[in-house]
């Protein structure tokens, strides 16, 4: 029996699909979802059983034990619509390798790629009519997994589910952010979590955000834990400056390692930008500011791509980042990326994952 064989997937399809439904030119981030999901069960050391169902509830133990002891992972990947009607996802080999090292970190089992790669193409081969075509818009494909073990003791659950569900989502049109810079709370320390995706390094980031956001800021720039001299990444993107000619992204352990990210580095890379991945000390930043030598500052993601960033608050004082118009490196980006997912440029990185 090959690994195929092994995880052939079952296709329960709706019988009241809800596309007709859905206002196209309205989706709000989040709260339409398509009319399939994919769901594994893993048992006794195995994935048993892998289907594609109608989207619905699904139900738990009150014992759960990722309820209880926080095994939860996810990923966040987009597919796009080109012209022809082809349905592209936008690496999603690398968020199966990330997702594999969350997993990993969490003492929870690996997805093997005929789930989570041949299943994902399969649920966007059934819902492609899901994925917007507008320019701008696009599927946002949320992959997670949790311990389902019914049982209240500390150890590794037993069980797990992974999950994917997707939905369409709006032209993302991201205005330029303010940052403060957090010199108190932590987001992860050496050693620990930052570097996976997982649920509770967001549950910890929401406190010390509505702080920020009472103090009139858009999100926190997180600072290393044992100083808060370092910068590591803002709320839910990485962060990359353009300091003199050089594109810097903060390095570690301690931030997590973004699809986006690593795709601008790559780009700036090929561009023929000087690049680096180092310690950025929050003195270097303001004191580049001051003097003219930043010039563009950033936050990267799966949601928005790139994210300006206007304002950096630092100990009470505020400083202001160079208009967004003229920040050559970062709208050049943008542009180059819009186009890549669409289809409209040779995918010569070969990152647009075809959907069959
Ligand atoms: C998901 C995520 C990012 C961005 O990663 P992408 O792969 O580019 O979407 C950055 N920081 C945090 C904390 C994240 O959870």
């Amino acid at each position: 029996m090959n690994a195929t064989e092994n995880y052939s997937i079952r296709v329960e399809p709706t019988q009241n699909s809800r596309l007709s439904q859905v206002d196209f030119d309205n989706l709000k981030f989040g709260k339409i979802l398509s009319d399939h999901m994919l769901v594994a069960d893993y048992d006794d050391g195995e994935w048993k059983s892998v289907s594609i169902v109608p989207y619905g509830d699904i139900s738990i133990s009150p014992s759960m034990s990722a309820l209880h002891y926080g095994q939860a992972i996810f990923e966040g990947i987009k597919a796009y619509k080109f012209a022809d009607g082809t349905v592209s996802i936008f690496r999603p080999d690398r968020n199966w390798e990330r997702f594999n090292k969350s997993a990993a970190r969490l003492q929870m089992p690996e997805v093997p790629e005929e789930i989570f790669m041949d299943g994902l193409s399969k649920l966007l081969d059934i819902d492609r009519n899901w994925v917007p075509a507008k320019e701008g818009s696009s599927l946002y494909i949320r992959p997670f997994m949790f311990g389902t073990e019914a049982a209240l003791g500390v150890h590794p659950s037993k069980s797990y589910k992974f999950i994917i569900i997707t939905g369409p989502v709006g032209a993302y049109y991201s205005k330029p952010i303010s940052l403060k810079v957090e010199t108190y709370y932590t987001r992860a320390a050496e050693g620990g979590v930052g570097f996976s995706k997982n649920a509770g390094n967001y549950a910890l980031s929401l406190y010390p955000t509505q702080l920020a956001n009472d103090e009139g800021y858009d999100q926190i720039m997180w600072t290393d834990a044992a100083e808060h001299k370092y910068i590591e990444e803002a709320g839910t993107a990485n962060l990359i400056f353009r300091i003199g000619d050089t594109i810097i992204t903060p390095h570690g352990d301690t931030i997590l390692h973004g699809v986006t990210r690593r795709t601008i580095m790559e780009l700036a890379d090929k561009w023929g930008y000087k690049t680096e991945q180092r310690k950025v000390s929050v003195q270097e930043l303001i004191d580049g500011i001051k003097s003219g030598t930043v010039t563009e500052a950033f936050a990267a993601g799966t949601a928005a791509t790139i994210t300006h960033i206007s304002r950096i608050g630092f100990e009470g004082q505020d400083y202001n980042l160079p208009p967004v118009e003229g920040r050559e490196f970062s709208n050049k980006v943008l542009n180059y990326l819009n186009e890549l997912r669409y289809g409209k440029l040779a995918d010569s990185f070969g990152w647009n994952y075809l959907v069959k």
